[in-house]
């Protein structure tokens, strides 16, 4: 396999960890991120991974938008999505003719953000339930099984995704090209805007959300109005797949702190616009009641300004 340029836009957690298994598996990869206490570590220490692989220090390109100068194959985006527009806007010298875009961000509404930036036929969306921490600058932790899907926005099947889907796999990171990946993508909101919504209102882990008989109908109704907009939306949802993913998390991630509680309790702005938001505008559109996930919303937007 051909080695790809792969620059990673918003080299945080996930942005570290997939820039550094490419890396790791021979790919010329560049990370960009605006955080100077995260470029100076990685410059000065190199970049820690602790996986299911063991953990290893790789050397790695860290650099902030202004000063990259590589037009890459693929130009990966792991902002959180409120920072996409203006990540973009900041590394657009970077996306050539031939620059494909991928985001595998949580939320709805990364591909229309993408869309200012490159032509459809050169943007890949897609979902990924690889769990990454910046434990500490410089240094990032991952374990457990994951799955990342990904399809061109126009739906048509392009060798550079299949190229960037096998490097991907070769790296550890399993993803498959799937045409429902736009399923998948809102099977995710759903989950994500029940926890992340609830755990951050609440300020519970996920276990402390499953331990309330109350907590548990909850997530589900949440998760049963997203579902019932991604149906509206004419996507093929399996309500009952998305509930035993919610089921499994509220028993088996007890301690698991959702990163809309992560950023509530550090006073940063969370990623609710692309979640409960999104899905309320959605909704409207479609006439359908979405009363707890609107409510939600307005309860993390209260609890967003008083941080
Ligand atoms: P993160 O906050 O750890 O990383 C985001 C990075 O983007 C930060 O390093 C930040 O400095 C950088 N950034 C912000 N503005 C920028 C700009 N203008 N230019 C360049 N870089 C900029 O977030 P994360 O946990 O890695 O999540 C990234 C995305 O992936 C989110 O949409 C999240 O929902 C999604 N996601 C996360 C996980 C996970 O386990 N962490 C899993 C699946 C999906």
């Amino acid at each position: 396999m051909s080695a790809l340029r792969i620059s990673i836009l918003g080299a945080g957690a996930m942005g570290s960890l997939f820039g550094g298994l490419l890396a790791e598996a021979g790919h010329a990869v560049e990370l960009i991120d605006v955080n100077p206490v995260q470029i100076a570590a990685v410059r000065e220490h190199g970049l820690l991974i602790r996986n299911d692989a063991g953990e290893r220090r790789l050397t790695l390109a860290i650099m902030p938008p202004q000063e990259a100068t590589t037009q890459p194959d693929w130009l990966i985006v792991f902002t959180k999505a409120m920072h996409t527009q203006g990540a973009l806007e900041s590394a657009r010298h970077l996306i050539g003719p031939q620059t494909r875009l991928l985001s595998l961000q949580n939320g709805l509404g990364n591909a229309e953000k993408l869309m200012t930036f490159a032509d459809a036929s050169r943007i890949a969306i897609g979902m990924t339930t690889v769990p990454a921490d910046l434990v500490a600058p410089g240094e990032v932790l991952s374990h457990g099984q994951s799955k990342t899907r990904a399809v061109m926005l126009d739906g048509s099947r392009d060798a550079a995704l299949d190229a960037l889907a096998a490097a991907l796999n070769a790296a550890g990171l399993p993803c498959t090209v799937d045409p429902d990946a736009v399923v998948a993508i809102w099977e995710k909101v759903a989950f994500n805007v029940a926890l992340n919504s609830l755990c951050g209102v609440t300020q519970r882990t996920v276990g402390g959300l499953g331990s309330a008989a109350e907590g548990r109908r909850l997530a589900h109704a949440v998760a049963s109005e997203v579902l019932a907009v991604a149906q509206a939306e004419g996507l093929a949802v399996l309500p009952e797949r998305t509930h035993a993913t919610i089921d499994h998390a509220l028993d088996h991630h007890g301690g698991h702190k959702p990163s809309m509680l992560q950023d509530l309790l550090a006073k940063r702005p969370t990623e609710i616009e692309t979640l409960n938001g999104a899905v309320v505008r959605i909704a409207e559109k479609h006439g359908i009641a979405v009363a707890r996930t609107e409510a939600l919303y307005a309860l993390v937007k209260i609890a967003e300004q008083s941080a």
